[in-house]
């Protein structure tokens, strides 16, 4: 596996291990069917629970089952996860940085107790309702609601694009509180077997295909006072989260990427052309030191992140600076390994086109790239140019 600069010196045992396990499984279990799943649109939910057992959700927590891992673990996790596939990734991501994560920073020690073991271990799927039909880049202006009554809230409003909702036991959406004075942003726990709530499948995605999206339908959906999320009111709330998923995102992107790298590598060893293997073409030889040189430097910044979020010193904009670049690196290079492989990159049988497809969605979810650059931009200059 590409490690230029010798990374791997740096981990620690239980790092390595960690790693290693993460590999083991998506090479035993999942890459062998996975390109099935991805033409099929379906996600091996009969792993779900396997992934929990090894410890594939938010193991960085502290607590309620979780070992809090160092933060260099966890992005190798997400790294080794995507590598087979960004759909893969994804469902860790969403259950651990998007649904553990705020109950564990937000919850109630009630909220705690009752999802956190079960969701760390993958006996329940969690969601993570932020985006709506026409609120995607501005969560902000979000129309979904919460009217208050004596004992609890009732919710309408509609997200779409929700990874998971058609298979999770539990949303987590974000509404404003009509009741309370400037409507702050809630976040509450629906469970979604309650009154009111539908959870329709998107079908027809063409990429992330091996992950399962849908809608949250909110209608006059009634949820107790102590399912709302006591320790956070506004923006803060959801955007805190992102940045968690943002922060596996970085490190994700670069598990593609390798993995495109690899098999392109191979390939171009084996392939041979005009009397020997195409990798003895300068041509061939410029695509594959870039791709090296550009994988190397988005670990070498992950690495970096997770430096900095150990001391407590990561900001947002970190987290920014670094989705934005791996994942346009990741998105780049999966095209030229797709390339290097000719007619056969275009199938099923090899990764990089649909690590190609897939990384158009982690473009574009979690802050799209043009997102992240107005918000170093803002970062950058003091001016903020979102409007
Ligand atoms: C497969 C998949 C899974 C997802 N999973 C989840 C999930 O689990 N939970 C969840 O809440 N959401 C999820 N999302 C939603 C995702 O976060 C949004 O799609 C994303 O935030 C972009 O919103 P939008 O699609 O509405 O695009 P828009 O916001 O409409 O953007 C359209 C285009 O305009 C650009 N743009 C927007 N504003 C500006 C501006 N100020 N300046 C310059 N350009 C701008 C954007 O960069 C983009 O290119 C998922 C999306 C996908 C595709």
């Amino acid at each position: 596996m590409l490690d230029y600069v010798g990374l791997e010196s740096d981990l620690d045992a239980e790092e390595r291990m960690i790693r290693d396990t993460a590999r083991e499984f998506v090479d035993e279990k999942v890459r062998p069917d996975v390109g099935e799943h991805w033409i099929e649109g379906t996600f091996p939910t009969d792993l779900v629970e396997e992934m929990g057992e090894l410890g594939f959700y938010a193991p960085n927590l502290d607590g309620y089952g979780s070992p809090n891992v160092s933060e260099t673990a966890y992005g190798l996790l997400m790294q080794e996860l995507e590598a087979c596939d960004s759909g893969l990734r994804s469902m860790a991501s969403v259950q651990g940085a998007l649904v553990m994560y705020p109950i564990h920073a937000f919850g109630s020690d009630e909220q705690k107790d009752e999802w956190l073991p079960a969701l760390g271990r993958g006996e329940a799927v969690g969601c993570f309702g932020l985006t709506e039909p026409q609120h995607g880049s501005n969560p902000t202006a979000m129309e979904t609601y919460a009217e208050r009554d004596a004992e609890g809230y009732t919710l309408n409003g509609s997200k779409t694009w929700i990874t998971n909702s058609p298979i999770a036991d539990v949303a987590i959406v974000w509404g404003r509180d009509r009741s309370a004075e400037d409507t702050p942003v809630r976040g509450f726990l629906v469970e979604t077997d309650r009154d009111g709530v539908s959870t329709n499948k998107i079908d027809e995605k063409l990429s992330l295909r091996a992950s399962i999206t849908g809608e949250i339908g909110l209608n006059d959906v009634y949820v107790p006072e102590e399912n709302v999320l006591p320790e956070v009111s506004g923006m803060k709330g959801p955007l805190s989260c992102l940045t968690q998923a943002r922060y596996g995102i970085a490190w994700g992107a670069i598990g593609a990427a390798r993995d495109c790298f690899e098999t392109a590598r191979e390939y171009a060893t084996d392939r041979e052309q005009f009397g020997g293997p195409i990798a003895r073409f300068q041509l061939q030889q410029q695509k594959l030191a870039e791709m090296a040189t550009q994988i190397t430097t988005s670990q070498l910044l992950a690495h970096r992140l997770a430096e900095l979020k150990e001391r407590g010193e990561l900001r947002p904009q970190h987290v920014s600076m670094a989705k934005r670049n791996n994942v346009r690196m990741a998105r780049d290079q999966s095209r030229i390994a797709r390339e290097m492989l000719g007619g056969n990159g275009i199938t099923a049988d090899y990764s990089p086109m649909r690590h190609m497809a897939n990384l158009e969605t982690v473009y574009t979810y979690e802050g799209t790239h043009d997102i992240h650059t107005l918000i170093l931009g803002q970062d950058l200059t003091g001016f903020a140019a979102y409007e």
